[in-house]
């Protein structure tokens, strides 16, 4: 089986992880420092927060800009389930917009729209959370004007973008952003096993998800109220969201290849591209203001031109041994949104993305003669 992703692990990887192995720290170890500021520093923003994985990026995201109960929050319907559920850990609603038929992404034009009626109902989101679909930057010059005119806050779910470039710097610089997340769960661009990290160029913030981050406690004498060496202060609610060192380290020597990753993802797309020209299917449409990490290569199956089933042409790719898969089921789509008062219909694009969409392998080891595999599999399951 062809996987639709799986990570890279090179021998230089392996001894980064022994060297923390054998060291005195295994955790909170000097590697989370240097992880964080390489990352910063390679993006291009003022601060890393490293964390036990994006969903705990995303939680802690919200709590640092203030999202409680009765907040608002936005995000893509065309998703994972942690970039809508992080809001609603914190006790806040959820609403969704719906998505660019070119992109994917969070619409920009269906955003403004959706603005101006919260402005006039009152009922103005706190946050939104663009997500930065198959590793393609949304328009975030456009979602940051329009945060600056209606007064919300913004972080960019980049977990699938890390590497990414958008409009002359890289994803993550929180240009147009409060915060930005990544995540290192193996199927995405750069792996520390299961872990994330947050960027943001606010000092308050950093400080804020460092101490969220571990059951916000501070250590700082100038922080504390009463002083001694075994002080440790609970000064706010935190969790125990810490990434490990050996993790950190592992994410350290990953960040040495994650050019050459992206160089190599790159260069499968256009070939993808290129080999996929003429079938009955769209390929991603890149917008002109960035090039894309791609974390995900997604066709689209145009079930009308072809005569096959988006269904009938997975099942064909999975029997022939390629291990494609669907991103995503529209999260207000998922059962437990629909309880919360989601009906189908309500996001038409991302429905209408979703039924004809299929991710095929996309990732950094993938030889170009499994990918002629996979694209004859293609022809064959549409017949052509
Ligand atoms: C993977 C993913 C997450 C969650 O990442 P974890 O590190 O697994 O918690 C959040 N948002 C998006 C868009 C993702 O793809």
């Amino acid at each position: 089986m062809i996987p639709y992703g799986r990570q890279s692990i090179s021998d230089a990887d392996i001894a980064a992880v022994e060297e923390v192995l054998r060291s005195d720290w295994i955790t909170q170890g000097p590697s989370i420092d240097r992880f964080e500021q390489a990352l910063a520093a390679y993006v291009g923003a003022q601060h890393g927060v490293a964390v036990a994985n994006a969903t705990a990026a995303l939680h802690i995201a919200c709590l640092a800009l203030g999202v409680g109960e009765g907040s608002r929050v936005w995000t893509s319907p065309n998703t994972f389930l942690a970039s809508a559920n992080c809001a609603l850990y914190c006790g806040a609603s959820v609403d969704f917009v719906d998505i660019d038929p070119a992109t994917y992404n969070m619409s920009t034009a269906a955003l403004a729209a959706k603005l101006e009626q919260a402005k006039a109902a009152g009922t103005l989101p706190d946050v939104v959370i663009p997500v930065h679909f198959a590793g393609q930057s949304c328009d975030m010059e456009a979602i940051g004007a329009l945060a600056r005119d209606y007064g919300f806050r913004v972080i960019e779910d980049a977990s699938h973008a890390v590497g990414a470039d958008y409009r002359g710097g890289k994803v993550g610089n929180c240009r147009h952003s409060d915060l930005t997340v990544f995540s290192f769960h193996p199927v995405k661009i750069l792996t520390t096993g299961e872990g994330g990290m947050l960027m943001t160029n606010s000092a308050d913030l950093h400080r804020s998800l460092q101490r969220l981050r571990s059951h916000g406690m501070v250590r700082d004498p100038a922080m504390q109220q009463e002083q001694g060496a075994w002080i440790y202060e609970q000064q706010e609610l935190g969790f125990n969201y810490r990434i490990t060192d050996i993790q950190a380290a592992l994410g350290l020597s990953q960040l040495t290849r994650l050019d050459a990753f992206i160089a190599r993802r790159r260069e499968l797309a256009a070939r993808y591209d290129r080999l996929l020209a003429g079938l009955p299917l769209a390929i991603p449409y890149q917008a002109d203001y960035g090039v894309s990490s791609w974390h995900l290569y997604p066709i689209w199956i145009d079930e009308e031109k072809a005569g096959r089933s988006r269904r009938g042409v997975f099942d064909a790719l999975r029997a022939s041994g390629i291990g494609v898969n669907v991103h995503y089921i529209p999260v207000p789509n998922q059962p437990y949104y629909q309880r919360l008062g989601f009906v189908p219909g309500q996001f038409p694009q991302a429905e209408r993305y979703y039924n004809g969409a299929i991710s095929l392998p996309m990732y950094y080891s993938l030889t170009d003669a499994e990918q002629d595999q996979v694209v004859a599999a293609v022809r064959q399951a549409l017949g052509q």
